[in-house]
């Protein structure tokens, strides 16, 4: 871990109300300021790895909000993160973690037979009389919070249906490599599907590798550095076997990711593919005059949460509020603190819920005092998170992925 980014922390407090968890409990541990100083502390050999501290630590969502306040450059979140990483490269990763992390994960044919079974769980109806019985408040609740979140699950994960080389609409502006995250084609197929059409209908040919593998996300949240190494060697290497003009996802995570391969592999080949990301909103605003001219009317009140991997770790606010606002007929509505965490955070919902609840409910009243009818947004993992808390608390928002709005009202 680099030192000077420990000492950086002046220690002013301007992040302290952009973090979620310190809305929430209003301690020093919980906030950027504090774990950045327990970081230190341990690095510096003052505090021993309690684990009190360590639960402290294990608190921050990593939603970076606090990088987005501090005027001195300091990561918070990402620094957890880091020392993370390293103290856990001398453990050994739990049987758990090495299933999902190594075993499933790096290959998508093992992931995609992983999710069968629960696609006919609901399939035959098992899902609904489980639900309406409540038998999972009889097992433990990690089980029952996990079930709530699975979303109708698609017929067919996109990657399998999917045509890898899909051709331009027109003339050919240029190539995309389409960067499919495993949770947008195993669950928000649909939203993909819209990604790629729009691409197409702007006169990209989209190509869509189908041995790219997980983005390496999971890993570097559960601590498992080597696992992101290998993931993003995978797919530098697969996506550097094209001539592309961009690599494209429409999945707020992903993108995060990918474009902070360069910072952990300093190889010109790794800069050069982290270079080409862009979140699909970047592109589509680039064409934002032919997309207004194929628009057609969505009489709708929108608003749209910015997932934190867009907006805080990508810099990315303006383009998707932009997009909306060329939709005719569509009204938009501000959402208060709109770059404020979901709660979602990987699986944090289901390691801390309630944590996870306490930061969704302020999400959601937030949202309600829009009187919106659709939420916008571009993250699966905020996708699962608020469409559970809006079928909970306000069933009569319905929750869209950005590329999904648009694409209903171009008609395709
Ligand atoms: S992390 Fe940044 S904003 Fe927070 S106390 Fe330190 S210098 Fe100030
Ligand atoms: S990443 Fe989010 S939860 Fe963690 S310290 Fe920063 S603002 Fe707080």
């Amino acid at each position: 871990m680099d030192y000077v980014k420990l000492i950086n922390c002046m220690r002013c407090g301007m992040c302290l109300p952009a973090c979620p968890t310190y809305k929430e409990t209003f301690l020093e541990t919980a906030s950027p300021r504090g774990r950045v100083a327990l970081v230190r502390k341990l690095q510096e050999g003052e505090l021993d790895q309690s684990a009190r501290l360590l639960e402290y630590l294990s608190l921050c969502i990593d939603c970076q909000a606090c990088a987005s306040s501090c005027p001195c450059g300091v990561n918070a979140g990402e620094l957890v993160a880091e020392f993370t990483c390293e103290r856990k490269a001398e453990d050994r990763l739990s049987f758990m973690e090495d299933l999902v992390l190594r075993k499933l994960l790096p290959h998508p044919d093992r992931l995609e037979a992983a999710i069968v079974p629960m696609r006919l769980y609901q399939r035959i109806g098992l899902q609904k009389l489980v639900r309406t019985l409540g038998i999972l408040k009889m097992f433990p609740k990690p089980l029952d919070r996990m079930e709530g979140l699975l979303t109708d699950l698609p017929e067919r994960p996109l990657r399998q249906v999917i045509q890898a080389d899909m051709p331009a609409r027109g003339a050919v502006r240029g190539t995309i490599g389409f960067f499919l995250g495993c949770v947008m084609s195993l669950i928000f197929s649909d939203a993909s599907r819209a990604t790629i059409k729009l691409l197409t209908l702007l006169g990209y040919r989209v190509i869509t590798p189908k041995n790219q593998v997980c983005c390496g996300a999971p890993n570097m949240l559960s601590g498992d550095l080597a696992g992101l190494k290998d993931a993003a060697r995978k797919n530098v290497n697969i996506f550097g076997g094209f001539d592309l003009d961009f690599i494209v996802t429409d999945c707020g995570g992903c993108g995060a990711e990918l474009k902070k391969y360069s910072h952990h592999l300093n190889e010109p080949s790794v800069a050069s593919f982290s270079n080409k990301v862009r979140d699909i909103s970047q592109v589509l605003t680039m064409h934002a005059d032919e997309l207004k001219a194929i628009l057609t009317p969505l009489p709708l009140k929108v608003t749209y949460h910015d997932p934190c991997h867009i907006a805080h770790c990508q810099g990315i606010r303006k383009q998707p509020r932009e997009l909306l606002n060329l939709v005719p007929g569509l009204k938009y509505t501000e959402l208060e603190n709109a770059d404020a965490c979901c709660g979602g955070g990987g699986t944090y919902n289901i390691e801390k819920p309630q944590m996870a609840d306490l930061i969704l409910r302020r999400k959601l009243d937030t949202i309600r005092a829009t009187g919106a009818e659709v939420l916008v947004t571009g993250n699966p993992g905020c996708l699962l998170q608020l469409k559970k808390g809006l079928m909970d608390h306000l069933p009569q928002v319905k929750i869209m992925h950005l590329t999904e709005l648009l694409a209903k009202s171009i008609g395709v």
